[in-house]
């Protein structure tokens, strides 16, 4: 097998090179058992059930990621469903996102794409068979009452006063419950279980309540809307999902999932809990994403400071880096908290072999070249991809005046400042080493123009004597460059973790006054301008990081947004500090 194709289960033993078996994570690992075992045929058939009540998020991606994976490596199959039980709270346009969203992160469902709401009849017709079975009730204590009901966990909760109701009235009721014939929140129907229960799950859930509300996809047909734990477990017992995976804070809800499957004695896939993806500086809860959406924190769901998918492929994110990341972070069953420089550094990594080198200037600072002919312009060869020589080289136009960046030159330099400073030499990359002579400034003092002479032997950044030089700089041709809008970002949040209890203030008061940086006047090569440049590549704007061109961009006006940094920066911070 070729390297990079080798089998996903086997790495290299790092002393003797040979292929060992790799470490399973546990739900790889149970999985392989229930292979051996035999448990459900050998199949295996995983979902991922998001609730079309917002936008995914790179805690999503590792839940896809997890399940897909699941799946195509053991020759199974994935579903995606949505799990679009509750009415009122469900749009359309969440849908449409969140296909596109695991389509473009690769996993692949391809004719099962499903939804629990054309389960409802089935599952209405399963709630009258557990009736039937005198295991579930219709209740008309209200929200409150039953709350107040519910015990504690040191004492039982109180049955209700229409835990008794025979089946027949039960049956009449819950039927006209789905006719519509009782408003709102005034009756449910519920599993007769045991209030006494440690587990406050199995205090006589409920199943049923009764909402009038337009549904997404069934209109005003039905009144009444499953509960999630009584819905869940059927959505994966219709489809034949095998392996269940939910993340932890439904541990506690597996015993009701099974019961309601055994009750019930229909096929029983296996819930599994895993925990779910916590990363520093972001907020992960919908409800909150779209509270900074609303309240207009951010410029949308896919301002590209949201840990949103669409966030970050805005941002420039690939689907390559984010499967990269979900499988270096891996799968475990206790909860922590990832830093996010870990996937900052999985984009770098996928980055640097695909992006496209290019010279821009953010903050332009004139160099004049006072030795190079007026008027002359020549093109110099630049390679586009060290990394990939089949990216091939391209040229760039250079003459006497260009752009160089306001922090490469330094008139009182120290010692240690390989770049411009009066005396000094620097080379410009693919094109020649000058030294600068002057600058000039204006009233204010501030220097608005270098002024240096080149060494034409030099021609290509080399020079036939050996000379060397220790600062390299980027530039751009003052005559050819474009003009760019360059977004640069920092985290959305100023604290690690602004969603921790422990913080005495609401998350919102952590954000980051400057999470978003404008900068209006960079200047760039002439290739990144105009109706050839590519709308959708990722480059390196050389010494500065990785860029994406923005959906506000045009050919008169690209906008760049920087993906990331070409190191981590926060890293030096963090060794100084
Ligand atoms: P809520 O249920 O509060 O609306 P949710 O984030 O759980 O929010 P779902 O649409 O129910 O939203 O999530 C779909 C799937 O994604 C679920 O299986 C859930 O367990 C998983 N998931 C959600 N958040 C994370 C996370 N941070 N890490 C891993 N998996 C997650
Ligand atoms: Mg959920």
């Amino acid at each position: 097998m070729a390297k990079g194709q080798e089998d996903d289960r086997f790495e290299r033993n790092e002393e003797s090179g040979a292929p060992r078996e790799k470490q399973l994570h546990f739900i790889e690992q149970i999985i392989a058992d229930d292979a051996k075992s035999g448990k459900f045929g050998g199949r295996v058939h995983t979902r991922f059930p998001p609730e079309p009540n917002g936008y995914l998020h790179i805690g999503h991606a590792k839940s896809i990621c997890l399940n897909y994976a699941m799946a195509t490596e053991n020759n199974g199959l994935f579903n995606l469903r949505f799990d679009d039980t509750n009415p009122a709270k469900e749009e359309t346009e969440y849908v449409e996102s969140i296909l596109a969203d695991v389509r473009w992160l690769g996993a692949d469902w391809q004719d099962r794409l499903c939804f629990a709401s054309d389960y409802f009849q089935q599952m209405y017709d399963y709630a009258v068979d557990l009736i039937k079975k005198g295991k579930a009730y219709v209740c008309d204590m209200t929200a409150e009452e039953m709350s107040a009901a519910r015990g504690t966990a040191t004492e039982p909760g109180t049955p209700s006063p229409w835990r008794d109701r025979s089946v027949e009235e039960n049956l009449d009721l819950f039927a006209r419950m789905k006719a519509g014939e009782f408003p709102d929140g005034s009756k449910t129907l519920r599993a007769k279980i045991d209030m006494a229960s440690p587990n406050f799950n199995m205090r006589d859930p409920v199943m049923y309540r009764i909402v009038n509300a337009e549904h997404h996809r069934t209109g005003s047909v039905w009144k009444i809307y499953p509960m999630y734990d009584w819905a869940h477990g059927l959505e994966d017992s219709i489809e034949g999902i095998t392996h269940s995976i939910c993340t932890l804070e439904f541990e506690n809800h597996r015993p009701l999932y099974d019961w309601f499957l055994d009750q019930l004695g229909v096929y029983h896939p296996q819930q599994i809990e895993f925990a779910r993806l916590n990363l520093t500086y972001t907020v992960m809860s919908k409800r909150k994403l779209l509270e900074l959406v609303r309240g207009n924190y951010v410029s949308g769901w896919d301002d590209p400071r949201m840990p949103t998918i669409c966030g970050l492929r805005r941002r420039g994110y690939t689907p390559e880096s984010i499967r990269a990341f979900c499988k270096v972070i891996g799968v475990a069953k206790f909860n922590s908290t990832i830093d996010v420089t870990v996937l900052e550094n999985a984009v770098r990594e996928d980055l640097n072999k695909k992006a496209l080198r290019r010279m821009g200037v953010l903050r332009p600072l004139k160099l004049v070249i006072d030795n190079y002919p007026e008027g002359e312009t020549e093109l110099l060869d630049a390679v586009n991809n060290p990394e990939n020589p089949d990216d091939g080289v391209r040229q760039i136009p250079f003459s006497r005046v260009l752009y160089i960046e306001r922090d490469d030159f330094m008139e009182d330099a120290p010692k240690k400042y390989f770049r411009l400073s009066p005396g000094r030499e620097v080379r410009l990359r693919y094109a020649y080493f000058v030294t600068c002579d002057s600058c000039v400034k204006d009233k204010d003092g501030n220097v608005v123009e270098v002024h240096c002479h080149y060494d034409p032997a030099t021609r290509g950044g080399d020079s036939p004597d050996g000379r060397k030089v220790r600062g390299t700089i980027h530039w751009v041709s003052a005559a050819h460059a474009r003009n760019a809008e360059v977004r640069l970002y920092d985290r959305l949040f100023s604290v690690e973790n602004p969603d921790s209890a422990s913080n005495p203030l609401d998350y919102k008061d952590y954000l980051n006054p400057e999470s978003l940086e404008i900068i209006s006047d960079a200047k760039v090569e002439p290739c990144l301008a105009g109706e050839a440049a590519p709308a959708a590549a990722h480059f390196q704007f050389e010494r500065i990081g990785y860029f994406y061109p923005d959906a506000d961009s045009t050919a008169d006006r690209p906008v760049f947004n920087r993906t990331v940094s070409l190191k981590d920066t926060w890293a030096k911070v963090a060794q100084k500090g």
